[in-house]
């Protein structure tokens, strides 16, 4: 049985003074790979265990959901006894959505509310735009949407934002924040934005609901605040009260303690602010702070490496890192002739590392600036059969047959979802056309009803053509019928029912094009990921709840409110009390739609050693937090990164730099750093400097395995024209012709099949025989060599 006591032992003074303070806010601000979240996760061991706080007491907001789950385990493996399902630990977004779940009645939305993520809300906004007749090239609908975006994360509300809008765009979006706004409130929705700001609303609208919270958590803690915006901030100030404009008379304001590090903020451009980290101590004069500077993740030299990068930012604290894990091999450099040869650099690299014993692939990540970066990796990696891990983009969840099925359950979890209805209401076709559509918008703006009732009431709507109206019964009726099997169905047969009975299924499989056969299989793994939802499932949203039975809000609804939609959830809820397990709960269509919705795009990152191979690749941005025993930083080039967007901006430009020192700082011992002397852009060779953030590493500090590419050129336009005619310095661009046998470096023996085009833009399609299969080269760059 684990002891805290003995466990306190493994902390340092400061992180040992950070865990056990206690009667005022706690500000930890230290550098990366410093203990930051193990403090967290220790101070809440400790609070259970030393301070006899309950479960149910603590909120801990992480960034991701899998950051989320690795603190919950990692709590319980440091208690001797109480399981901590009551506490919540989970994102800002889980934690809303809870909130709102039980309250958002009151702001008039359905306690079964869809989440819209971002491609969903992108969609509304084009509808919106589209209602309002807009030019799309003069009010791009994508612009309105990060816009309206930016201005949810400030709270900036549509009302406000009007009456400050001068001229003709601001007045028109506006008017499309607005509409948009009330369209989604109809569907009863909100984005992502909207949770954090919708929350904030409530709060401030209703001081008994603030107080109930605030009462419930007696302890707030707060991972990567330095990635806080605006509106997180406010939540945060709202859910514990206190600070600079505290209410004298009211009760103790909860414990507040947040951990972050100003050099790691890298999401400005979502609007975080380090302001908030900064003026931390001006907001709660009472605060303590504590500084944390002994860093338990990497070697020294990948340590100084990062630390020389991220000082060249102006107007940052400085903070003196150091690490008693050893020097440590140097930083390995490569310069690559094009990505291709980057990426069989990493791959040989990863295999070499994993012959000689010294690491597996699952140790192993891979970093890039862009997702686009990815593709080359994969090519590579599935070509030699080195199993990999790719994260960043939902990739598995933006297929179009999964967003299909996805807005099936979601119209029948709520009929009202426009979006999702319109998305299926011609899919698969079934005679429901764009004019039949255009008639039941127009019925529903003259009727003032929602598009879902005027599809049921379609008969009275003008201008629609028998054929159609006989397809929209149909379709209808066949919604019923879903909507009637639902409620008694588990998530992965109402899946099953969705695909069968509505023939999305049968047409897929009937299909001749290859990449049908693709989509089933992506529906069948779909089936799947709601049975593993369901295995899994240990009550709604993420584990049981705990409730104080006296202070439960929905038992004393507030004079005028009308009551909460969540009342019946309250009194099943303060039915349960601590200790005692409740009846496990059945999974619900809800439940499903809502874990989907929330899985962010780090969660697919496998655990090191549960998968025993799998190399991770990943953008630095979702690398945030993680630590890795090998690193490959790739792409280290001026344009790329730095992105090419941020090259003119002093501010971006150092945002840059902080993602170069996350990148960094990730490593645990091996740290690789390449970069590409020809990339192709637009399918056509772009020559780009080095990284200034190679530049930026001492010298000493890197062994270059490769300094220098044969066709590199030191300044662009001087080697374009200079560079030799081949890819390596002893090779001649080889002469190919169909049938001729090539050796290449990383693919081994081929057979040319195809030869495409003249002099340096010769391109060849090499057959590497049934292991690699068939790839296209640009014979100039391609480490290939004829037989
Ligand atoms: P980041 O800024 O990257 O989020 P962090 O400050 O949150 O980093 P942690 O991830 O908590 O740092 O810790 C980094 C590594 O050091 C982890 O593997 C952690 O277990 C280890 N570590 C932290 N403190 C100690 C300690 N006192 N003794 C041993 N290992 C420690
Ligand atoms: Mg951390």
């Amino acid at each position: 049985m684990p002891s805290l006591e003995l466990s306190l032992n493994d902390l340092n003074a400061p992180q040992r003074e950070a865990v056990t303070h206690s009667g005022s806010p706690l500000l930890i601000i230290a550098g990366a790979g410093s203990g930051k979240t193990r403090v967290l996760t220790y101070r809440i061991a400790h609070l259970l265990e030393q301070r006899g706080v309950r479960p149910g007491e603590i909120l801990a907001i992480t960034f991701t959901n899998k950051a989320a789950a690795e603190m919950k385990q990692r709590v319980e493996g440091l208690l001797s006894s109480r399981a901590a399902n009551a506490m919540w630990v989970m994102t800002f977004h889980s934690a809303c959505v809870r909130i709102l779940r039980r309250e958002g009645g009151r702001l008039g939305y359905p306690s079964s509310f869809t989440i819209y993520d971002s491609a969903d809300s992108k969609r509304l906004m084009q509808l919106v735009c589209k209602e309002m007749d807009l030019d799309p090239k003069r009010f791009p609908p994508k612009s309105f949407s990060a816009q309206v975006s930016n201005l949810k994360n400030e709270l900036v509300d549509y009302d406000t934002f009007g009456e400050n809008a001068q001229t003709e765009q601001e007045k028109k979006l506006a008017e499309a924040y607005t509409l948009y706004q009330r369209r989604l409130h109809e569907a009863g929705a909100m984005d992502f934005d909207d949770l954090i700001m919708l929350t904030v609303n409530l709060l401030e609208m209703f001081p008994d609901v603030a107080e109930y919270y605030r009462r419930r958590f007696r302890h707030v803690l707060v991972d990567e605040y330095q990635d806080t915006n605006h509106a997180q901030y406010r939540l945060v100030r709202l859910l514990v009260g206190g600070g600079r404009d505290a209410d004298p008379d009211a009760f103790p304001p909860p414990e507040l303690c947040v951990v972050g590090d100003a050099d790691q903020s890298i999401y400005a451009f979502r609007g975080a602010t380090i302001r908030n980290i900064l003026e931390f101590e001006a907001d709660y004069p009472e605060a303590r702070t504590i500084l944390l500077e002994q860093n338990y993740r990497s070697t020294q030299n990948i340590l100084n490496a990062a630390n020389a990068v991220i000082q060249r930012n102006p107007d940052r604290r400085e903070k003196k890192l150091w690490s008693d894990q050893g020097i440590g091999p140097k930083i390995t450099g490569y310069v690559a002739d094009n990505e291709h040869d980057e990426a069989a650099f990493v791959v040989g690299e990863i295999d070499k590392l994993h012959d000689e014993g010294e690491f597996t692939p699952s140790q192993v990540a891979v970093f890039y600036r862009t997702n686009a970066q990815s593709r080359v990796f994969e090519d590579v990696f599935i070509r030699t059969g080195l199993p990999y891990k790719i994260v960043g983009g939902v990739r598995f969840y933006e297929r179009r047959e999964i967003r299909d099925i996805l807005a099936y359950l979601r119209v029948l979890a709520n009929p009202e979802d426009t979006v999702s209805l319109r998305r299926i209401l011609n899919v698969p076709k079934r005679g429901i056309g764009d004019r039949a559509e255009e008639s039941i918008e127009l019925f529903a703006a003259r009727e003032r009803i929602s598009f879902a009732q005027a599809l049921r009431r379609a008969q009275d709507a003008p201008g629609i053509a028998t054929r159609s109206l006989k397809a929209i019964r149909e379709f209808t009726a066949l919604l019923e019928e879903l909507e009637e099997l639902a409620p008694s169905s588990t998530p992965s047969e109402v899946i099953e029912a969705v695909l069968q009975r509505t023939g999305y299924l049968s047409e897929l499989a009937n299909s001749k094009d290859i990449q049908d056969e693709s989509r089933v299989e992506n529906l069948e793994e779909f089936v799947d990921v709601a049975r593993e939802f369901e295995n899994t499932f240990s009550g709604p949203l993420y584990g049981g709840e705990e409730e104080d039975g006296e202070a439960a809000l929905g038992a004393e609804p507030a004079e005028g409110a009308g009551g909460t939609a969540g009342d019946a959830d309250a009194a099943a809820e303060s039915a349960e009390t601590e200790g005692e397990a409740a009846e496990p709960a059945e999974p619900t269509l809800v439940d499903f739609l809502e874990q989907i919705a929330l899985v962010a795009d780090t969660d697919q990152i496998p655990d090191a050693d549960d998968t025993g191979g799998v190399v991770t690749l990943m953008t630095l941005h979702s690398a945030k937090g993680l630590e890795f025993p090998v690193v490959f930083l790739t792409g280290m080039e001026d344009g790329v990164f730095p992105h090419m967007r941020t090259l003119g901006e002093k501010a971006e430009l150092e945002e840059e730099r902080r993602l170069a020192y996350v990148g960094i700082t990730r490593a645990r011992q091996r740290l690789y750093i390449s970069r590409s002397a020809v990339r192709s852009a637009w399918g056509t060779p772009s020559y780009n400097p080095a990284s200034r953030f190679l530049d930026e590493v001492p010298k000493d500090l890197v062994e270059w395995r490769r300094a220098e590419s044969a066709i590199a050129p030191s300044r662009p336009k001087f080697a374009a024209q200079s560079r030799k005619p081949s890819s390596r310095p002893t090779r001649e661009v080889p002469t190919l012709e169909v049938g001729d046998k090539v050796t290449h470096d990383s693919f081994g023996m081929g057979t040319v099949q195809l030869v495409d085009g003249v002099g340096d833009r010769t391109k060849a399609r090499i057959d590497f025989g049934a292991d690699i299969g068939e790839k296209d080269f640009l014979v100039k760059f391609a480490p290939i060599e004829k037989l």
